[in-house]
């Protein structure tokens, strides 16, 4: 694979189009699993890291902000994910 993140940016695309399918996220993390490599910043905080479906605020998840700090809460599996602003 030329560019582990061209095709983790490409999966992530297609996990916005299809929020509810997870196996583009689970692909993305084994991509980068295997590359033993982080995701990017921008990207790990667009998906739920418990139950891989990526956030679409209002469809699947609700955002909360209080001060510092945003706190995603992922309405499949009921996690609540903080991403510090
Ligand atoms: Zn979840």
């Amino acid at each position: 694979m030329a560019n582990p993140y061209e095709e983790v940016k490409r999966l992530f695309d297609l996990a916005k189009k299809n929020p509810n399918n997870t196996k583009y996220i689970e692909t993305a993390r084994e991509i980068m699993k295997k590359q033993r490599k982080a995701l990017p910043k921008e990207l790990s905080d667009k998906f739920c890291k418990k139950c891989n479906i990526y956030f679409i605020p209002g469809k699947n998840c609700k955002v909360r902000i209080s001060n510092k700090s945003v706190f995603i809460h992922c309405e499949k599996c009921n996690t609540l994910k903080r991403i510090k602003a």
